[in-house]
């Protein structure tokens, strides 16, 4: 159906305008700019950000005494601004400020996912009657990534005189974009010109403060006036934005086109001499729109071909799938590849957690992996590059091998902020979040996974498997031995659910023995025996030397893999981490009462004085992040190593414990919990995904999605359709599907690339087909459920499914 390929937001609701500018954003994974009116600057409801991956600056602020350092994604000058008035009267958005005295009616907004093009209409009357019929058109160019253009028509339904368009590079931009961070500075631009390059080209140069960055934007403006006439243009400039207003003369009923192509360079990128002339000459020798609108088209045909996933007969599921699938293409594309960027958490698409990257690369490696490996390469390469720094910070914990940051920004060193505000108390409070070692345990297995995807054995002995094994070493080190339980135990971490940064009453010590980070270190420290092996000796002796990894290490590691701690409570359930068991119980029907939406259980406890400490209640999945991240087998099998016999049933009570007391307090969360639910209550696994794909598109956060996207829940819910509901794997060099496909969801229709193979894959509640493209290469194993064949190009196989029983008779426990 087409519809499942367009969003649209019809009229206008202000306090629904920071959602729709961040769906209706667009990109091409070099740079992001909101589906704001272009005929408002930021004005707290207005937004129109603009930013590239990778243009960070840092800038100190003091709060409370202290120096508080923080380095964020910029917002860049504006290309977008473009107003007009009818002969003598109001602006269309006033002069910058709202309330402007025009009136805007029929007004809807499309976005076309399958196109990349934003549609706008409305109609627009000022206080003299004049009505004025306007329609929009915009792109950020998929295949040029540097271009972006904006087609404005306007037709003055009942009146003739001058028709006043005024079309603009804002270079008066500041980081305003998350009302949490306004206390603290968001001046990151220095601007040093803003005028006229050509007689309809305007462009904006401007530098970041710090990290100077230097930033063109220029603009050209086509306006075809009516035949017979000649529009008047003039320049206006107050030094950090430039306008060219054109006056064309209009009769009754007749319409005028402008088209806007604008360009945006930064010093850091590639193959140009500077960002200026780079922008002059882009703009200056672009087609015009429709031309490049055809290109940009093209562009996105391909992008979805290789993206192909369909849902024959899923309901409205399919369109945001879409918008997912649309967003994550957005942020990361081809033209990420030389930007030396990692996965931002909120897209390109808004300034929450200053575009900082954290681990939720861990969610959305796996949809790129099987159609964009080159993507992923890259992605990997940013972590590679910070190497060093991660060595760094090591050693400077008085550690061995590499300790990647929670937050990392342009140089990887620690983003993250050391005090947050408390929206809810209004409190300053320390954080202590960035204890969250495991997202070196996230990068390691990213690369793994990626050598699995793709069986790039150069890139894992050129850099994969240095990263792996330094992370390796850093975990061996980290884990130390208990004599009093002849175990190995790791202390003073964060894990995965931030509610839990302390003991009760305790503040800084972290918790100790997280079960998700000490089970995954057993796991790495496998893998990385399992990477040595599969190294030729030259590379491996290389490492060795260089890293210093002697036999004793290796006997360590082998000692740590063995030894390691995991807690259980008393009945079987995995602890989150030791004396979690001992934790109060949290009233939730008390809370939820209460409260109504109790998602930041945190913020709420700490405004009454209390903590999130005390009590049994998590964030967002944390020893289920193992049944995500793991095989049943895999898990069996680290467990076992550790000495710990886990049964299903003990899994299966464990899953239920959790559900009972998480307050999904980050999107990530139902992602992980649908996951988790899949084979044991196939319902509520859906009811998870259903919520997944909320995230955004109905902002389940209340407000959140104004920020930017949450990218993880996005490209993590098409993970739930392709590795959880349809069960596929890439492990011991076969393609493997273990479906729980959800017959809600009716037919799943894929394209993914493995192994040089292009694959559609089809799998529905009856059956599972795999269809290979004609092409040339070895032939891939694959496995359904206990049947194995192997495929060659041009080849399909058929597996028939016997209907799993929905193990749905394990009782729930309550708190
Ligand atoms: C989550 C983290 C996540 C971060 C960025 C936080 O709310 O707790 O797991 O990495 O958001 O998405």
């Amino acid at each position: 159906m087409a519809d499942d390929w367009v969003l649209r937001f019809d009229g206008f609701a202000a306090e629904d305008e920071g959602r729709r500018e961040t769906l209706c954003a667009l990109g091409n994974g070099y740079v992001v700019v909101r589906g704001a009116a272009p005929e408002h600057r930021a004005d707290g409801v207005h937004y129109p950000g603009t930013y590239v991956g990778g243009v960070y600056n840092r800038l100190t602020d003091h709060v409370d005494g202290r120096a508080v350092e923080n380095e964020s994604l910029v917002n860049l000058p504006s290309w977008l601004y473009l107003t007009f008035a009818a002969d003598g009267g109001p602006w269309l958005g006033g002069d910058g400020a709202r309330g402007a005295d025009v009136e805007v009616s029929d007004q809807w907004v499309e976005l076309d996912m399958r196109r990349g093009v934003l549609t706008r209409s409305a109609r627009v009357r000022d206080a003299a009657g004049r009505v004025t019929r306007l329609g929009q058109r915009r792109f950020v160019h998929m295949e040029q990534p540097h271009l972006a253009g904006l087609e404005t028509t306007l037709q003055a339904e009942n009146w003739s005189g001058t028709l006043r368009v005024r079309s603009g590079v804002d270079g008066a931009v500041v980081n305003a974009g998350v009302p949490r961070y306004r206390d603290l500075d968001g001046r990151h631009l220095s601007v040093l010109g803003a005028d006229a390059v050509t007689e309809d080209t305007l462009l904006v140069l401007a530098e970041t403060n710090q990290s100077r960055v230097r930033v063109a934007v220029a603009a050209r403006t086509d306006v075809q006036p009516p035949e017979g006439t000649s529009a008047r243009r003039e320049v206006v400039t107050d030094g950090s934005s430039v306008f060219l207003e054109l006056a064309v003369p209009v009769r009754e009923g007749q319409a005028v086109t402008v088209s806007k192509i604008a360009a945006v360079h930064t010093s850091r990128d590639r193959a140009i001499s500077e960002p200026v002339e780079a922008c002059r000459s882009e703009v200056g020798r672009a087609p015009g729109f429709d031309e490049l609108l055809e290109r940009h088209v093209l562009a996105w045909d391909h992008l979805w071909e290789r993206f192909n996933l369909q849902l024959e007969g899923g309901g409205d599921a399919l369109r945001i799938v879409r918008l997912h699938l649309f967003h994550l293409m957005q942020t990361l594309s081809e033209h990420t590849v030389d930007l030396d960027v990692g996965v931002p958490p909120r897209g390109l698409h808004g300034e929450a957690y200053r575009g900082h990257v954290f681990w939720d690369e861990l969610f959305v490696l796996p949809t790129l992996s099987l159609r964009m490996p080159s993507v992923v390469q890259a992605l990997l390469g940013y972590r590679y590059r910070r190497l060093s720094e991660a060595r760094r910070a090591a050693a400077a914990e008085g550690q061995v091998g590499a300790m990647f940051p929670w937050q990392s920004g342009s140089d990887g060193r620690e983003e993250s902020q050391r005090v947050h505000l408390n929206p809810v108390s209004g409190r300053w409070l320390p954080d202590t979040t960035y204890k969250q070692r495991h997202v070196g345990l996230a990068i390691a297995y990213n690369v793994w996974e990626y050598y699995q995807a793709t069986d790039n054995l150069e890139f894992l002995v050129d850099y994969g498997a240095e990263v792996i094994l330094d992370v390796a070493r850093y975990f061996a080190g980290l884990a130390t031995y208990d004599d009093s339980r002849g175990r190995y135990v790791i202390r003073g971490v964060v894990g995965p659910d931030e509610f839990h940064t302390d003991y009760p009453g305790r503040q800084g010590d972290g918790i100790d023995n997280n079960a998700y980070t000490n089970v995954m270190v057993a796991w790495l420290l496998l893998r990385a025996e399992t990477v040595l092996d599969r190294l030729p000796a030259w590379r491996r002796r290389e490492l060795e030397q260089r890293l210093g990894i002697t036999a004793a290490d290796r006997a360590r590691w082998l000692e740590v893999r063995a030894l390691l701690f995991v807690p259980f409570h008393g009945d079987g359930i995995i602890s989150q981490f030791e004396g979690y068991a001992d934790l109060a119980e949290l009233d939730w029907a008390g809370y939820r009462d209460r409260y109504g939406d109790i998602q930041r259980l945190d913020r709420i406890l700490e405004a009454e004085g209390d903590s999130a400490n005390n009590y049994k209640v998590s964030k967002q999945a944390d020893v289920l992040m193992l049944l995500y991240l793991l095989s049943g087998d895999e898990l069996r099998d680290v467990l076992e190593g550790l000495g710990y016999a886990v049964g299903p049933e003990q899994v299966a009570r464990t899953i239920d414990y959790y559900e009972a007391r998480t307050s999904h307090g980050s999107t990530l969360s139902a992602v992980v919990h649908a996951w988790a639910l899949a084979r044991a209550h196939r319902g509520e696994a859906l009811e998870h995904f259903l919520r997944a794909l909320e995230s955004d598109a109905s902002d389940i956060q209340h407000g959140t999605t104004a920020e930017g996207i949450h990218l993880a829940a996005m490209a993590g819910s098409i993970d739930v359709l392709q590795r959880c509901f349809a069960g596929l794997e890439v492990r011991e060099d076969a393609l493997r599907l273990s479906p729980y496909w959800p017959r809600a969801l009716g037919t799943l229709e894929m394209t993914l690339r493995y192994r040089e193979h292009d694959l559609c894959i089809r799998v529905s509640a009856e059956g599972v087909r795999i269809t290979s493209a004609p092409g040339v290469g070895q032939p891939i194993r694959v496995v359904v459920g206990n049947e194995a064949a192997t495929v060659s190009h041009g080849d399909a196989a058929e597996f028939a499914l016997v209907p799993h029983p929905t193990a749905a008779g394990i009782p729930r426990q309550t708190p």
